[in-house]
């Protein structure tokens, strides 16, 4: 595995790749855990070259986020990664990806950026697009891998491959969970243990959320906001922050409960501030994510 840590390298490196040769990119913020390890080995099943980038992206975070605390440990991220068979590990500065004088943003608009996170997080998903972007442009993978877990950066990315007309295949897969049913996430880190067990309201939520949409609730998808809503009331740690029923590609409201769907909740824990969603797909059954059966982490 090699670990190229500045822009002209990884030019370099990618350079000198056969072009027969698929190239498969993992983009990550670090701190990886099972749920970034999951994209790793199917992207290495599916790669000649696999790359994983490592991150922490300052213009997706806004003024009084978590940027400066956002949990980092290199070392035992390299570890992980050589274990699945990486090969380029791609560790930018901030300076490589926003030298002095940066001034070209990807901002999309719309109810995809405006809502939910969107909503929540301004700016979030210029950050995110133009650094996805770049790292598209820098790494030129065939193929890339992100999570479930964030459905409307999927959404968001997805949107913008189509209208930039980018020659890369999104292969999206499903969110793992914690044997508890905790969608796993680097901030997870954050939650003290009282914390940490209140933080299975969001999943709890998704549940009762997605139970009343199969009862088909003549309330229609306020119905299924409501059951969502009352769990999170019931968890005196938790403070909703949003529970809605989207279009999982446009991100509009749904106006009737129909597929595809998708049940998205954020919540603060704590001072913790966590995402969740369930996805219903076209063909009318649920991506709920995988409930991993090991020891929680
Ligand atoms: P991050 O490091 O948070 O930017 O995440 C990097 C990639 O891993 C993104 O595509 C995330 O959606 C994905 N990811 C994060 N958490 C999970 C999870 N629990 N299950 C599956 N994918 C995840």
């Amino acid at each position: 595995m090699r670990v190229i840590t500045t822009l002209q390298d990884m030019l370099d490196a990618r350079a000198g790749c056969a072009s027969s040769r698929a190239v498969g990119l993992v983009p990550t913020m670090g701190y990886l855990h099972e749920g970034h390890l999951s994209l790793v080995r199917q992207a290495r099943r599916e790669s000649d070259i696999l790359a994983v980038s490592i991150f922490v992206n300052p213009t997706q975070f806004g003024p009084h986020e978590d940027l400066e605390r956002y949990p980092r440990d290199l070392p035992r991220d390299l570890r992980m990664l050589e274990s699945c068979g990486v090969d380029l590990v791609f560790t930018p500065t901030t300076a490589d990806i926003y030298p002095p004088g940066f001034a070209t943003y990807v901002d999309p608009s719309g109810p995809l950026v405006e809502t939910a996170e969107g909503a929540s997080r301004p700016g979030h998903f210029r950050g995110v697009a133009t650094v996805v972007l770049k790292l598209f442009q820098i790494l030129r993978p065939h193929r890339a891998y992100f999570g479930q877990k964030d459905a409307q950066q999927v959404a968001v990315i997805s949107r913008m491959v189509a209208d930039l007309n980018l020659s890369v295949v999104l292969r999206i897969l499903p969110t793992i969970r914690e044997a508890d049913g905790l969608a796993m996430s680097s901030r997870n880190a954050y939650l003290a243990p009282e914390e940490r067990a209140a933080a299975t309201v969001l999943h709890r939520a998704l549940e009762a959320g997605k139970q009343v949409f199969e009862g088909s609730t003549p309330e229609g998808p306020a119905g299924v906001i409501e059951a969502m809503q009352e769990v999170v009331a019931g968890e005196p740690r938790a403070r909703l922050d949003y529970a809605e029923v989207r279009d999982p590609k446009t991100f509009l409201p749904l106006e009737s409960l129909r597929a595809p769907a998708l049940l998205l909740i954020a919540a603060f824990v704590g001072p913790t501030r966590l995402i969740d969603n369930f996805l219903l797909r076209p063909d009318g059954t649920w991506d709920t994510g995988v409930e991993l059966t090991g020891p929680a982490t």
